[in-house]
């Protein structure tokens, strides 16, 4: 199969701008204009869609974005070197891509976009979680957000969709599957990318759900998640003392055993806890 635009093929692009990765920027390149328009088409239906990118590098899954017909997308990148070759893009495709330079974590994108949204994004990896949990908590829900289609090496995505009674199951399961639909649809070994990266990597999508799948105050969930599983071998007991003096007839009023450890207490478990934990 060919390449999926008139532009130029990935690795003439960053030869001709020299854009040789930089570790500190976490950069890790997808050459196959194949792959990204496969990533891309994760993400959903597009055409009815702006998209959020979060660090396009040379636009390998931007052009996916927008050959799979992505209505608008807003990239943001720190790096400016990636500016002419994403400016290449824009060029390709009129009035469809619009560049925003600077740091993700400091940009507020909303002002740029019009709903219905979809993030999508190939980002490295610590940023990723930052931004991942910052789009899971939001002052108020449903999200600006309809979906996220976010890369995350393997352990960090099998955190994203553990079940109880695994190792993986923690704090990010119980934020990602409480308000939202979370699968890895994609695998990805080392060698997908340019620098090919220590570890394999998964696409994660998550959709957002219009309502939490069980009743709780955001706050004091995300209270109880933290500590139960700050110290995840102990009793609940003993790792909530701080949360309520009176914690085990909390616990109990929620139908869970005093002695029973985070790992066992499913998300219906956990909001029952939040309930019963903001009782007078
Ligand atoms: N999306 C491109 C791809 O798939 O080939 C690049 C992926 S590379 C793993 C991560 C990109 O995120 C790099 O282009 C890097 O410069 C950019 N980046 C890193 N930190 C960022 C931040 N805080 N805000 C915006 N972009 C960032």
């Amino acid at each position: 199969m060919g390449a999926i635009d008139s532009l130029p093929p990935l690795r003439e692009v960053i030869r001709a701008h020299d854009l040789r990765a930089r570790k500190s920027l976490g950069q890790n390149f997808l050459l196959d204009l194949n792959l990204t328009a496969k990533i891309a088409r994760q993400a959903g239906d597009l055409a009815a869609c702006d998209v959020l990118e979060i660090g396009p590098g040379p636009g390998g899954l931007t052009r996916g974005l927008l050959a799979e017909g992505a209505r608008h997308v807003l990239a943001i990148e720190k790096d400016a070197r990636c500016a002419p070759a994403l400016a290449e893009i824009a060029a390709a495709y009129p009035g469809r891509l619009t560049v925003l330079e600077g740091d993700a974590l400091h940009i507020d994108p909303a002002a740029h976009l019009t709903p219905p949204i979809r993030v999508a994004a190939n980002l490295p990896y610590n940023v990723g979680t930052e931004l991942l949990v910052r789009w899971l908590t939001p002052p108020d829900w449903p999200p600006f957000w309809q979906s996220l289609t976010l890369m995350f090496q393997r352990e960090v995505a099998e955190r994203i969709v553990a079940q109880p009674g695994s190792k993986a199951y923690g704090r990010l399961a119980i934020l990602a599957q409480w308000r939202a639909e979370a699968r890895i649809v994609m695998q990805l070994p080392p060698e997908a990318f340019s620098p090919p990266p220590k570890v394999s990597s998964s696409v994660v999508h998550l959709t957002a759900l219009p309502e939490p799948r069980f009743p709780a105050d955001a706050a004091v969930l995300s209270r109880v998640v933290a500590a139960a599983f700050n110290q995840r071998r102990k009793m609940l007991r003993a790792s909530l003392k701080g949360i309520a003096p009176d914690i085990e007839d909390r616990l109990t009023a929620a139908g869970l055993a005093p002695t029973d450890r985070a790992e066992q207490i499913s998300l219906e478990g956990f909001c029952a806890l939040a309930r019963a934990v903001a009782q007078p």
